[in-house]
């Protein structure tokens, strides 16, 4: 089977060095495979996108010599996928409303318990649609990490594949994506080790295919935060990307010699892709990184 992997950025803003770790790690780890690398932008949850942020980053992976292949896909444009596998699951009986709010959750503990289950709600707008969870995953494993644990409150949760404000949920659609695009492998920052468990819970519950996962360490600021828009990440450089590639290559385990740091953006890209090895990756799941370049 040949490999396909993909980078699937939520455009909340400009790439960040946090996402280039994400884009890098997963282009290396198809490429080194002479796989397909594909690029889906995640506009499923408008309120939180930065107008312009598709397009500009894909001009900074462009600026990077990092080059997908076939279309680019966008989330917004594939709700009806969404809403047919919702809708097959609600005349199942697989899915169901929930009028339950978040405060009402958190007051009983924090988990959702199940509590409208059995109701049979009709559809109103106040209503969220969850899964039933027929399948739970308490531990998956990673390429780089080996079995890693789901806790089982978490595992064990009714989840919402559609929320009360009418958007559809992450892993529903990453999940329907990824099968329909044939993804083989799932490559990321380690923040999304937890959904994983979720996600293998669709790719049974949808009888697919499984694909592997690797994660990636996860760039910390100096105060110990994820690298995020919220935390005020900087946008890397797309007039001058070999600083912010080094040092998200170092990052990434790569032992930077000064004869490729000489090298241009391409051929340094071209260098990673037959250098690339999973067992150079930092154990650590998530790192403060010093660097001399600033790239943070
Ligand atoms: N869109 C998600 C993010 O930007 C990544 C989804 C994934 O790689 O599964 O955090």
């Amino acid at each position: 089977m040949s490999y396909i992997g993909r980078f699937a950025p939520s455009p909340s803003g400009p790439l960040h060095f946090g996402s280039l770790i994400a884009a890098l790690g997963s282009y290396f780890q198809a490429k080194s495979q002479q796989g397909q690398w594909l690029v889906r932008i995640e506009d499923l949850d408008p309120p939180r996108e930065m107008p312009g942020a598709s397009s500009l980053i894909l001009e900074t992976l462009e600026a990077y010599q990092l080059h997908w292949d076939g279309e680019v896909v966008y989330q917004s444009q594939r709700h009806e996928l969404y809403q047919e596998q919702i809708n097959r699951w609600l005349q199942s009986g697989q899915a169901y409303y929930c009028q339950c709010t978040r405060k009402q959750i958190k007051a009983s503990g924090g988990f959702y318990t199940g509590t409208c289950r059995d109701l049979a709600l009709q559809n109103h707008q106040q209503c969220a649609i969850r899964l039933r969870m027929t399948h739970p995953i308490y531990q998956f494993e990673d390429q780089r990490h080996g079995t890693l644990s789901i806790p089982t409150a978490l595992a064990d949760e009714d989840f919402i594949i559609k929320r009360r404000d009418g958007l559809f949920a992450y892993n529903l659609a990453v999940v329907l994506d990824d099968i329909e695009q044939g993804i083989t492998e799932v490559v990321r920052g380690a923040d999304l080790i937890e959904p994983t468990g979720r996600q293998i819970s669709l790719y049974q519950m949808l009888d697919a295919e499984p694909v592997s996962y690797l994660h990636l360490p996860l760039a910390l600021d100096e105060s110990g935060h994820k690298l995020s828009k919220q935390n005020h990440a900087k946008a890397i450089d797309n007039s001058n990307p070999k600083p912010a590639l080094l040092d998200a290559m170092s990052f990434l385990g790569f032992d930077i010699d000064k004869e490729i740091q000489s090298a241009s953006v391409e051929e340094i890209i071209e260098w990673g892709v037959q250098n690339w090895r999973v067992e150079q990756l930092p154990k650590a799941t998530e790192i403060t990184p010093i660097f001399s370049n600033r790239s943070l």
